[in-house]
């Protein structure tokens, strides 16, 4: 057996694997003559410049000059040292390496147990659904929703049983309760986490089982959905639900069908529109948009038609374009979701759905449509408003498509491009609520306005606003700029009331006397208690991100210095941080 550092072992990883395979899995490639060739993951570009020479298993960039072998693809690629590389590529080539690095090693076993018990409870979950009387309210909701026990095979949906079904199916085969703990499936009492819910099991793309998300199947619990927790196998945002089985007509179609719901998804499959995926409870992320890039160039994006749809609809457009994909935007008339579009049109539902298919705007046309609807050409304050909106949409795209986008929009509204292309924006520009009716953080000239900033402005206009901020919020959480003016001004309304601040005023210091007085002579567009709540929430959920990536930070630190105490400290911190914040982020 090669220790882990020894030429031995690199020589042995290499033999074993193919760089092509390696990359393939992150870019796609042509092949050409006897190389291959694909747009290259290091830098950004339109045609392909990334060589690959199965030959001599290397590869080079006439891009961006990067070149190397397998180790220093998969090196560059996720982020990692030499023997990080090392190790995944001995994983995959099943080559057993010695002296692990003893956290590395645990980090990969515990990995392995977390998947092995994933895979066994699909298989109960399965065995339930079909097999066992238990399994009948699961039944009935496949039945009411109109999926075959085909399609729902091929997700490998399953039911969990009341109580503790699956701690006695463990105990029976022998196995520990404490691991399908580690994996998420049970609580410590031996329940089961996802009793009474249809489960549908989250894959990779090569079909491995990494996490659940359940339904359930009561009509009085309130939580109509539950997600696993993330774990050493799963990171939320890194996985498209029903790629394993959308690939392929991904791939012969030329474009991705991306749906919000897992239950969306398996419908589509269901009703025959089977290249369709699923972002998974999450709006799509950049590492899913790349992750979809490995096999088309397009994708074909079908959300809610609520304004939350909408805005998560501009947002991947955007994504995907700075990713040199193109989008097109499906809106489901007269259902409120794809799913019941697709059940409405029952056996005609491959056709109807290609109908939409043909008519779908690109997502840059569908938001234009959107801010220009309702346009009264004749009357100037609306075509002001209008001009305005269209050109901060034009501007989040990259710069090589923005000149197409001013011409089309020229030719959609009648506003001259021209206009719609001008740099400066007019001061009296108005201003466009986000998703959550907070107006953008900026100021003119001043770059951006950080939430922590907006929030100082906010309480400065409006003092009475501390009541509800100072239970919520401690001057910690806050950018280092602004924690000592929070703290002096949260001092003069505790002394004087809602005047406070102007009676000490004069005793401030100059930059912070500066701050209040341009907050008071041009207040931030949005001055309520509602919205100082919004901040606070904002602020807090930023500073609890930023002390997210420090302990990681500190993590891969105690990893390289082997200090395997501190890593399983920190990877609990790390944890329930990140658990923290997924709540958070789902209650705002
Ligand atoms: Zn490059």
């Amino acid at each position: 057996m090669p220790t882990l550092a020894s030429d031995d072992a690199f020589a042995e990883v290499k033999a074993k694997v193919d760089l092509v395979k390696v990359v393939q899995e992150h870019v796609r490639l042509t092949k050409r003559n006897k190389d291959y060739w694909g747009l290259c993951p290091f830098h950004q570009e339109d045609s392909p410049s990334f060589h690959v020479n199965p030959q001599r298993q290397s590869w080079y960039c006439f891009g961006c000059e990067r070149k190397g072998d397998v180790f220093t693809f998969v090196e560059l690629i996720e982020k990692t040292d030499k023997r990080g590389a090392l190790l995944m590529l001995a994983e995959r080539a099943g080559v057993e390496l010695k002296q692990l690095n003893p956290a590395q090693k645990e980090r990969a076993d515990t990995k392995k147990r977390v998947l092995a018990m994933l895979k066994l409870a699909a298989q109960y979950y399965e065995y339930v659904l079909w097999k066992s009387p238990a399994g009948d309210p699961g039944r009935k909701l496949l039945e009411s929703r109109h999926v075959g026990e085909e399609t729902a095979r091929k997700f490998q949906l399953g039911y969990a049983p009341a109580g503790r079904g699956f701690a006695e199916y463990l105990r029976a085969k022998k196995r520990s309760l404490m691991e399908a703990q580690d994996a998420g499936l049970m609580r410590r009492d031996g329940t089961d986490f996802f009793a009474e819910r249809l489960v549908i099991p989250i894959r990779d793309e090569r079909g491995q089982v990494l996490a659940f998300t359940a339904r359930t199947v009561r009509q009085d619990e309130q939580r109509k959905y539950i997600n696993s927790p993330e774990t050493s196998a799963y990171i939320k945002g890194r996985v498209v639900f029903g790629l394993d089985l959308a690939r392929d007509e991904i791939a012969r179609r030329g474009h991705a069908t991306v749906m919000e719901g897992q239950f969306d998804v398996i419908t589509a499959h269901q009703f025959g529109v089977t290249n369709t995926v699923a972002s998974s409870g999450t709006a799509l992320t950049e590492e899913q948009v790349r992750l979809l890039k490995r096999f088309t160039d397009e994708l074909l994006l079908v959300f809610d038609s609520d304004r939350a749809g909408r805005e998560a609809s501009r947002k991947a457009s955007v994504l995907a374009a700075q990713n040199s994909m193109r989008t097109r935007v499906i809106a489901v008339p007269g259902a409120k979701d794809p799913d019941e579009f697709l059940r409405a049109a029952g056996p005609d539902a491959v056709e109807r759905w290609e109908e939409l298919v043909a008519k779908a705007p690109s997502g840059f046309e569908a938001g234009m449509a959107e801010d220009a609807a309702g346009l009264n050409p004749s009357n100037p304050n609306q075509v002001e408003r209008v001009a305005s909106r269209l050109r901060e949409w034009i501007r989040e795209f990259p710069s090589s498509l923005r000149e197409g986008y001013a011409e089309a929009a020229e030719r959609h509204t009648g506003i001259s491009r021209h206009l719609l292309l001008q740099e400066q924006p007019e001061p009296s520009r108005p201003v466009r609520p986000t998703t959550n009716g907070l107006p953008p953080l900026r100021r003119p000239g001043a770059g951006k306005l950080t939430a922590s900033g907006y929030l100082m402005q906010l309480l400065a206009v409006r003092p009475v606003a501390f009541d509800c901020v100072r239970t919520r919020l401690t001057a910690e959480e806050l950018d280092p700029d602004d924690r000592s003016i929070f703290t002096r001004m949260l001092g003069s309304y505790d002394r004087g009331g809602p005047s406070g601040l102007e009676v000490d005023l004069a005793d401030y210091p100059p930059e912070e006397q500066n701050l209040i007085r341009r907050a008071w002579a041009a207040p931030p567009p949005n001055v309520d208690d509602e919205v100082a709540v919004e901040l606070t929430e904002r602020i807090r959920l930023d500073h609890m991100k930023g002390m997210h990536s420090g302990i990681i930070r500190e993590l891969s630190e105690a990893e390289r210095g082997r200090d395997s105490e501190r890593v399983a400290r920190l990877e609990t911190e790390a944890r329930e941080l990140a658990r923290a914040i997924t709540d958070m982020e789902r209650r705002s």
